[in-house]
């Protein structure tokens, strides 16, 4: 522990950020990290609780009082050390990580947590300017193969650990660029890509093979899993990978977007989000497309109120939308949450990120009853939609009789989550589904991440569901020493 007196003396200090109509103007991340003294202070604050909560609410048990301690202290490379222990990836959980970590820190009992994202996020940004992160290739080879099937989190996480205990790991990616959700999904002003470039080079080095562009199976021909983001030129079957590998990972991600089919659905202006964002994040990766969705000068409407519409909010006004407003479907939480009920763990209240900063409207308990269409030219275009509020009685949603509404909107993007992995990919290999439609296998009930086929593995998002990327980190390191230890009998790979 640092300093025994700190967490009476400090307060918890902010990351800040590039004023709004600064970072309005550019795709580029905003966030003001904590100096070296903001970060030795800030350390400080942490108890080093003999229970510490933090390390058991962070979903990849990161050692979360001892790198504060060694930040206090002034050994950072050290810190890295520790923090790269648990976390194959800090530079993307000190950047995206929503910090369920801090929800469970014991000062946020009574007080405001300790800032431990932030000192993440300063620790891995010193270590990679340090030169500290190299590749750590293995001593010995163990001459078997692992097909790693998803380039996102889950899979590199695993592809990494996997490459490091000496197997020949190749990773397959549909999309031209390597990254998944990371890459695809989260725009570059809430984290940029170099940050991805830079590990897959030491990746590279470290011996993993990537193969982008390549589609492991099919999509299905129609519905809303037929239009996830997809660049492959080249296909693979699983009965190839299955004769080519000595295991195989399912790491593919959970992409199939909930639909909206109201009245109007089909209208032009109506898209995903993914549909969305995407072609954005390859616009500032510098590629030219044709008929780019954008947002200039439109009124947008978001529908749904989680982190990718928030995503769609501040790449809206990015575009220099007219206006931006979001739906939410459920009703408005609480300002603040209830701590003695729910610390440490993860708390119910509003919500408002850095992009509904930037400028939105927020409406909630409200449900879209159909997409509206123009007259004459516009008769095939979205102009507007209709809603109307609706309360929660008894579990059910019921609707507020005379609250309806039309609202002006050219541009409408459905961000109301994911409902499953890609069906067909999963019935290629055979994998058997959940009741959710995510390739069934178990994680620390025995079943250790197995699908029903023989050799063949799932983890992250097409194992468990739409969820963070800290949890498809935990996923892909904790598959990975399975995978590790079917391949070799035994593994030395951290759980
Ligand atoms: C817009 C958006 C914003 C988000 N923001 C955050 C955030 O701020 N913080 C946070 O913690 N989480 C966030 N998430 C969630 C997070 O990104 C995911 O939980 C995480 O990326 C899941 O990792 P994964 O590796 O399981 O899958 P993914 O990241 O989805 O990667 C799966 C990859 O597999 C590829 N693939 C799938 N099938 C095949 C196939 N058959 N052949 C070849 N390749 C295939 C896909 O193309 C994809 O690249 C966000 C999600 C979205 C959609
Ligand atoms: S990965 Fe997320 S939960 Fe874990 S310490 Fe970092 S910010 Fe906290």
């Amino acid at each position: 522990m640092g300093k025994v007196t700190g967490f009476l003396e400090f307060e918890r200090l902010e990351e800040g950020y590039e004023p709004v109509p600064q970072r309005l103007k550019t795709w580029k991340e905003f966030v003001i990290g904590l100096s070296e003294e903001q970060s030795k202070v800030q350390s400080a604050r942490c108890m080093d609780c003999g229970t510490p909560f933090c390390n058991s609410g962070c979903p990849v048990n990161n050692i979360i009082p001892d790198f504060n301690d060694l930040v206090y202290q002034g050994d950072w490379r050290s810190a890295i050390e520790v923090l790269h222990s648990t976390n194959n990836f800090p530079e993307f959980t000190g950047r995206v990580c929503p910090a369920p970590c801090e929800a469970a820190c014991t000062l946020n009992v009574n007080d405001d947590p300790v800032g431990i994202k932030s000192i993440e996020h300063a620790i891995i940004d010193r270590a990679w300017a340090e030169g500290w992160v190299t590749p750590q290739p293995p001593v010995a080879k163990s001459g078997k193969t692992v097909a790693v099937i998803g380039s996102g989190p889950a899979g590199l996480a695993a592809a990494q650990q996997l490459a490091r205990a000496g197997h020949a790991v190749t990773v397959f990616e549909k999309n031209s660029r390597i990254g998944g959700l990371l890459r695809y999904g989260i725009p570059d002003f809430k984290m940029e890509k170099s940050h991805i470039d830079r590990r897959i080079a030491q990746m590279q080095a470290e011996g993993v093979v990537f193969r982008s562009g390549v589609m492991v199976g099919e999509l299905p021909k129609d519905g809303p899993a037929a239009r996830v983001t997809n660049d492959a030129t080249e296909t693979v079957s699983a009965q190839q990978l299955l004769a080519d590998f000595d295991a195989v990972l399912l790491a593919g991600g959970s992409e199939t977007s909930r639909d909206l089919p109201v009245p109007g659905r089909e209208l032009a202006g109506v898209h995903f989000a993914m549909e969305f964002l995407p072609q954005q994040n390859k616009v500032v990766a510098g590629d030219k497309l044709k008929g780019q969705i954008r947002a200039d000068g439109k009124h947008v409407i978001v529908i749904g109120g989680g982190d990718t519409g928030s995503d769609c909010v501040g790449t809206s006004n990015r575009h220099g939308a007219a206006s931006v407003t979001q739906f939410e479907l459920m009703p408005q939480p609480p300002e603040e949450e209830d701590k003695p009920l729910t610390w440490p763990y993860w708390p119910y209240k509003l919500r408002t990120s850095s992009s509904h900063e930037e400028g939105c409207g927020r409406e909630f308990a409200i449900a879209t009853k159909a997409f509206v269409p123009g007259t004459g030219k516009d008769k095939h275009r979205v102009v507007g939609l209709k809603t109307v509020h609706v309360q929660w009685q008894g579990g059910k949603m019921v609707e507020v009789p005379g609250t309806e509404k039309e609202w002006k909107a050219d541009l409408v993007l459905l961000a109301m989550g994911f409902t499953a992995p890609v069906a067909s990919v999963l019935d290629a290999f055979g994998v058997e589904r959940d009741g959710r439609g995510n390739a069934k296998a178990g994680t620390d009930d025995g079943s250790g991440y197995r699908t029903n086929v023989a050799k063949v593995f799932a983890a992250g998002d097409m194992r468990r569901g739409q969820s963070l990327v800290v949890w498809a980190i935990r996923e892909g390191r904790q598959a990975a020493r399975e995978v590790d230890a079917f391949l070799m009998g035994r593994s030395t790979l951290p759980r």
